[in-house]
């Protein structure tokens, strides 16, 4: 942080904070309009039960078709509107997106489960549930249980009374949850313990490096003893190899999510790529390997 010293840094300064401020804003207004555009696109990262070589369902993941700059990650796009209203609108744009996706895909497979990431900030607001009732009623034809929400275990969720009883009533309408990158938070055990979650899901920074650090395979391993113990589902991601599939199964997780299996890919692949998805025996013979 520079310090304001005299008369003539003070403008120095002033001028770059007024032109940080501008870009921000600037930036701000560029994604908002992208919403408005119809620039906006959900891809699908498919879910696995490895054991059952089974798809289970998929995550949405959020991306920018950007006119110029082509297919732009969430990561580029999300933090600068995380804190404004515009996460709001993106929010619902991706529930609503997915369901109406879900109503072509419960044909195929009625047993699916979507799942969607909700920001803090959208997830907080006092009129969630209502509005999620009302998007929901939009596509009647859609089970409320195919329709899970991942909300990030390391986001400031402020207040745990008011998040449990969100999620409660959530839960109610038939929608389940995931705590979404489990075990980077500060308050991991406090949240387990107070909020009602159905599914932990595994960082993939713990699950990457499991086979060459003996502290992340004991973090993994302890994560899913945790959900065991609570009686909650668990879940990988970033699983990139078979060899990472075989230590989770041992351990005792058999569902994933990761380059190995899949990497995200638009709606319109989805079907074709389950169809043709012939690893499935080879992911199963994984769960008869020997200890590494
Ligand atoms: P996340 O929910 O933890 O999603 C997993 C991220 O890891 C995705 O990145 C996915 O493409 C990537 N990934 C999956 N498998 C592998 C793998 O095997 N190796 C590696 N290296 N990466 C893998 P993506 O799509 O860039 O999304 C980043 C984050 O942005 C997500 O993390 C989520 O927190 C957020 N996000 C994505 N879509 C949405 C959305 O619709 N709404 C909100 N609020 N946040 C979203
Ligand atoms: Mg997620
Ligand atoms: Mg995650
Ligand atoms: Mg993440």
């Amino acid at each position: 942080q520079a310090k304001i010293t005299g008369r003539n840094r003070y403008h120095f300064f002033d001028a770059d904070l007024d032109e940080q401020v501008r870009t921000h804003y600037n930036r701000r207004t560029e994604v908002r309009a992208a919403v408005r555009a119809n620039e906006l696109a959900l891809y699908y990262q498919p879910k696995l039960d490895m054991r059952k070589g089974r798809i289970i369902g998929m995550e949405a993941l959020l991306r920018w078709a950007h006119p110029q700059r082509g297919i732009i990650g969430p990561g580029e796009f999300l933090p600068i509107v995380e804190h404004s209203d515009v996460i709001i609108d993106i929010g619902e744009w991706v529930l609503r997106e997915a369901l109406r996706q879900l109503q072509s895909w419960r044909v195929f497979d009625a047993n699916w489960v979507i799942s969607v990431n909700i920001a803090a900030r959208h997830f907080q607001r006092h009129d969630f549930v209502e509005r999620l009732t009302a998007i929901l009623a939009e596509y009647p034809d859609v089970p409320p249980h195919m329709l899970e929400l991942e909300i990030l275990e390391s986001s400031a969720l402020s207040d745990i009374a008011h998040v449990r009883s969100i999620m409660l009533d959530c839960q109610a309408l038939g929608i389940s949850f995931a705590l979404d990158d489990f075990g980077t938070g500060y308050s991991s055990m406090s949240y387990l313990k107070r909020l009602p979650a159905d599914m932990l899901k595994i960082d993939q920074s713990f699950v990457r490096n499991m086979l060459v650090d003996r502290d992340d395979l004991h973090l993994v391993s302890a994560v899913i003893g945790l959900a065991r113990s609570f009686g909650l589902g668990v879940i990988a991601e970033g699983v990139e190899t078979i060899e990472h599939g075989a230590m989770l199964m041992r351990l005792g997780c058999d569902l994933a999510q990761g380059y190995g299996i899949a990497r995200p890919m638009p709606a319109d692949e989805v079907l074709s790529w389950v169809a043709s998805f012939d690893k499935a025996a080879v992911w199963q013979a994984a769960a008869s390997l020997p200890p590494i």
